[in-house]
């Protein structure tokens, strides 16, 4: 019996995985319901990759939008850079998805009901001799022989084995849903417009239903009283459209931060997998990507080893280097994004709209080769 702690896409995705291997588990989550955070989310090829492996793409397929290509756009919506991803549809057979995190999380909870145990905090855990005794708030405590931690940035799993830092990006996101349907050459497009001290990501993600996401540099956050939403005055009608599309009380609020890569994710029979191991910032909309790949690798090296510390090790050689270098590059984007000197603004741009396409396909190319 394999013991996941936290019901977020990476630790629903991982029990399926094992489950479609005849390996049982059980996953503990602290909420006593399954609440998505951050409205909608990019299902990159590589995650479709490995849903399409676990028998989940269709389900996917239809409850979300089918995207084609990825633009970078400058605020009056004009392209930038472009992805055009044919190439890695014919290549790998799936699309790239937008989907709604409430119907993502629906369909992946549905797969393994049987093992979540929902209103599950774990509150510590201490091993003892060989075993991991696990402590949860207001329910009995728990001797178990492993551990998978998927409990996110802030992993309590990780925080009790390993030294770790969490970077702060100095970048505020806002995330909302508008009802708002986009014009129809918009409809199976992800574009992120970038201004002088503000970016607005944008795609339809179901009928009537846009995911948008909008971040603010450090030194340009607005002050509790400023509204935040005139740092869009400048950008394209529809990104004020969006806004206004929207109900401001479901608007989700975060910093953006990510994990400083660690040396190590896995120590005897505890291993961290997602966030939890390598949170990353969003801006190459991998997160989630890399915590799907964690999870179907993960469950390859179990069924692959007799041993689960072996297995643990097994599934960091493959993953980690791929996985740092996802989680570094993410963080250089975010800083290229959100550049202050109006000079270097504008040649960042001149060089986004020269770089020839098959640079921007080499590197999709190595984000969306499983490992
Ligand atoms: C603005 C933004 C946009 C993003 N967009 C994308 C995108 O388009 N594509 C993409 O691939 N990724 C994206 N991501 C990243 C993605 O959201 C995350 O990488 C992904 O959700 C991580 O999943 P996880 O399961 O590892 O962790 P989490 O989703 O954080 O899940 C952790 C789970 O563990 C539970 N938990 C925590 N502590 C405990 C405890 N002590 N006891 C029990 N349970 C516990 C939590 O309640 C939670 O359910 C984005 C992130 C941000 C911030």
């Amino acid at each position: 019996m394999i013991n996941i702690i936290g019901a977020g896409i990476g630790g629903l995705t991982t029990a399926i995985a094992l489950q479609q291997k005849n390996i049982p588990s059980r996953i503990y989550e602290q909420s006593d319901k399954l609440k998505p955070v951050g409205a909608g989310i990019l299902l990159a090829n590589n995650a479709m990759q490995v849903y399409d492996r676990l028998g989940l793409r269709e389900e996917l397929e239809a409850k979300g939008n089918y995207i084609a290509t990825l633009k970078v756009v400058d605020v009056q919506l004009k392209p930038m850079s472009v992805i055009d991803l044919k190439y890695f549809e014919q290549k790998y057979g799936v699309k790239n998805i937008a989907i709604h995190r409430g119907a993502l999380q629906e369909i992946l909870a549905s797969k393994v009901r049987d093992h979540l145990h929902l209103g599950h905090k774990l509150e510590k855990m201490e091993q003892q001799d060989g075993q991991y005794q696990l402590c949860f708030k207001e329910q009995s405590n728990l001797l178990v022989d492993n551990v998978i931690g998927a409990d996110g940035i802030n992993s309590l799993i990780r925080n009790a084995i390993f030294q770790s830092k969490i970077r702060d990006s100095h970048q505020m996101c806002w995330r909302g849903l508008a009802d708002y349907t986009l014009p129809s050459q918009y409809t199976h497009e992800f574009n992120e417009s970038w201004g002088a001290n503000a970016r607005f990501g944008f795609a339809q993600i179901a009928p009537k239903l846009v995911y948008w996401f909008a971040v603010v540099g450090h030194q340009d956050q607005p002050s509790d009283t400023q509204d935040w939403q005139s740092y869009y005055e400048d950008f394209h009608p529809m990104v004020l459209e969006l806004l206004a599309a929207t109900d401001a009380a479901k608007i989700h609020k975060a910093k953006l931060e990510d994990l400083k890569p660690m040396p190590s994710w896995t120590q005897d029979k505890v291993c961290l997998i997602g966030d939890a191991a390598h949170a990353t910032t969003p801006n190459l909309g991998q997160g989630a990507g890399q915590a799907i790949e964690d999870a179907y690798c993960l469950a390859e090296c179990v069924v692959i080893e007799d041993d689960l510390a072996k297995a643990f090790q097994r599934f960091q050689n493959r993953r980690q280097s791929k996985v740092n270098k996802i989680v570094n590059t993410s963080w250089s984007i975010g800083k290229i994004a959100h550049l202050k000197n109006p000079l270097t603004r504008g040649l960042r741009n001149a060089v986004l709209k020269i770089t020839p396409a098959f640079v921007s396909k080499n590197q999709s190319a190595s984000v969306f080769e499983l490992v």
